[in-house]
C-alpha cells in the first residue's frame, strides 16, 4: 500500500536528479510501480523520461506568466521554451498522460457523488499518484514553492503564506536555528 503521499510528490519526482533521489522518495512513501513492473525500469523510463517530459509539457502549456509565482528553481529545472506548435504539445501531453495512467496503475472505479455515479481512478502505486497529481495541477493550476527545510514542493494556498511544506518542517527549522545559535 502507499502511504499518504505529499501533494508535491509529482514535482519531487520530476525534479529528482537521479535514481537515488527517487529511491529516497520510494523509501518514504511506498512502491513506485505495481505488479511485475520493475522499479528500476520505471525510474529510468517513466520518471526520467515520459513522466518528467509530461510535467515539462504541462508547464509549457500553463505558460510563463503563470509560472512567475513559482519557485524559480522548479521553473529553471522543468521549463524550457519550445518552438513546437501548441496543438502538437497538447496531443503529446494527452498521450503521455494516457499512457501513464494505463501503464502505471491507476484503476478505474465508480463512486457515488450525491446522486451521480462518477467515473474516477484510484492509483495503487506512487507513480500513479504522481500522474493524477500532475493532471489535477494542470486542471486547477496553483503556484508551487519548495520547503526551506526538506525541499518538498508544496502549493501556495494564499498569497505570501509560508516557507515550509508542513508544521513539522516549520518546527524543525526553528529548532535547528535555535541549536545553531547556541
Ligand atoms: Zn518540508
Amino acid at each position: 500500500m502507499i502511504k499518504k503521499a505529499p501533494e508535491g510528490l509529482w514535482l519531487a519526482l520530476a525534479l529528482a536528479p537521479g535514481p537515488e533521489e527517487v529511491q529516497e522518495l520510494v523509501k518514504k512513501y511506498g512502491r513506485l510501480g505495481h505488479g511485475n513492473q520493475s522499479e528500476g525500469k520505471i525510474i529510468l523510463e517513466t520518471v526520467g523520461g515520459g513522466f518528467r517530459h509530461a510535467v515539462a509539457l504541462s508547464l509549457n502549456m500553463l505558460g510563463k506568466d503563470l509560472l512567475k509565482e513559482w519557485d524559480p528553481y522548479i521553473v529553471k529545472y522543468l521549463y524550457s521554451e519550445r518552438t513546437t506548435p501548441t496543438d502538437t504539445i497538447r496531443l503529446q501531453l494527452r498521450d503521455l498522460i494516457n499512457h501513464g495512467l494505463q501503464q502505471d496503475a491507476v484503476q478505474s472505479h465508480v463512486e457515488w457523488v450525491g446522486k451521480k455515479l462518477v467515473l474516477g481512478g484510484i492509483p495503487n502505486s506512487l507513480i500513479g499518484v504522481a500522474w493524477i497529481q500532475l493532471l489535477k495541477n494542470f486542471r486547477e493550476p496553483r503556484p508551487w514553492l519548495r520547503c526551506e527545510y526538506c525541499s518538498m514542493p508544496f502549493p501556495i494556498r494564499r498569497k505570501g503564506a509560508g516557507r515550509f511544506c508542513s508544521d513539522s518542517c516549520r518546527v524543525s527549522s526553528y529548532q535547528k536555528q535555535q541549536r545553531q545559535s547556541k
